[in-house]
């Protein structure tokens, strides 16, 4: 039997995921996180009058308890899933942002009228069109996320993600893979209506400024401080910043078992469609005492029973009940005898 296939299968897309410097787990982008967190850890510790010891921080940024936790075996699980199997077993079911694209700006071109070629020079247009793309993604992202907690059938999906006792940067591929085919879905109409605007306002096709496929706006908040939304660094942005920036602070405040954070802080790097509809909670300075997790000691929490499969039986059930609980239709009278 021949394996090549598979084995370069295997190794490609180990590569796309590590070595490809725009990707979402980079091993530079992961250096990155890396440094500043040894740098935020360094300075606190400096403020405080400590002594800064390399081997005291870097237990402090790997805590043996986390590193071998349940939660974090999990995340591993789903890191392989969905950078292995997702893309093979979901593929189809996935719009294309460009279809989306192409439709839009015909559909504006139709109702419009066609629009001469912009006099811009390339560099103006690209890069407005690379700004209008990272705002549509933030905004597919935010509106995704808000429907993902407000409808309890996804929220079953996403639960998964909310399950994760402990976070780390891997906590990002704890995602059940019905609740990604919905995410990417709704990116792609995000995202493809954003291009086909540009395309129409500017009169030709326009591409955006990409590093490894990725937007590069996006792929600079990668770098800066996505990572650390999962991890327990308290590092926060306040004020006007914290109203503009997700910082860690305020996707760990997403993940809080408190009441007072629930279906807060929905965005991914910005904080800015959080503000305008009223979803933001601004993380304090000092910080605030969290625990993760939903439901904590639900049996197989982190094992493929619990987190694959059961999403889709207590999604099917929920679906019944509230079919069960729709009023009866009441039988139809019967037709009035004539009397004799
Ligand atoms: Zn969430
Ligand atoms: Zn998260």
């Amino acid at each position: 039997m021949d394996f090549s296939p598979g084995v370069s299968y295997f190794f490609g897309q180990l590569s796309k995921a590590f070595l490809a410097p725009g990707s979402h787990i980079s091993l530079l982008s992961l250096a990155g996180a890396f440094l500043i967190a040894f740098a935020f850890l360094s300075l606190r510790r400096y403020r405080k009058g400590r002594r800064i010891r390399v081997r005291a921080l870097l237990r402090a940024l790997f805590p043996r308890h986390i590193v071998t936790s349940k939660s974090s075996m999990a995340d591993l699980g789903y890191f392989y899933f969905n950078i292995f199997v997702f893309g093979l077993v979901f593929g189809w079911a996935l719009l294309s942002y460009e279809v989306v694209s192409h439709s839009v700006a015909e559909a504006l071109t139709a109702a419009f009228g066609p629009r001469a070629p912009t006099a811009l020079p390339a560099y103006a247009y690209r890069t407005a069109i690379t700004i209008m793309v990272f705002l549509a993604y933030e905004l597919g992202y935010w509106v995704n996320h808000y429907l993902s907690h407000r409808i309890p059938f996804l929220w079953e999906f996403h639960k998964v993600h909310h399950s994760a006792t402990v976070l780390t940067p891997l906590t990002n591929f704890r995602v059940h893979p019905i609740y990604m085919c919905i995410f990417l879905n709704i990116l792609a109409l995000f995202i493809g209506a954003a291009n086909g605007l540009g395309d129409y306002i500017f009169g030709l096709a326009t591409h955006q400024y990409l590093l490894s496929e990725n937007n590069i706006i996006l792929v600079f908040f990668i770098y800066l401080y996505v990572h650390l939304q999962h991890t327990q660094l308290w590092i926060s942005f306040t004020g006007w910043l914290g109203h503009l920036f997700m910082s860690p602070a305020h996707h760990q405040i997403h993940h809080s078992r408190n009441p007072a954070h629930f279906n807060k802080n929905l965005g991914s790097c910005l904080a800015l469609w959080d503000w305008m509809f009223g979803t933001l909670y601004v993380p304090a300075a000092e910080p605030e005492k969290l625990e993760f997790g939903v439901e904590p000691d639900r049996p197989n929490a982190h094992t493929i029973r619990g987190e694959l499969f059961a999403p889709f039986a207590n999604a099917v059930l929920l679906l019944r009940s509230l079919f069960d609980r729709r009023p009866q239709a009441s039988p139809l009278p019967a037709p009035e005898q004539k009397r004799a």
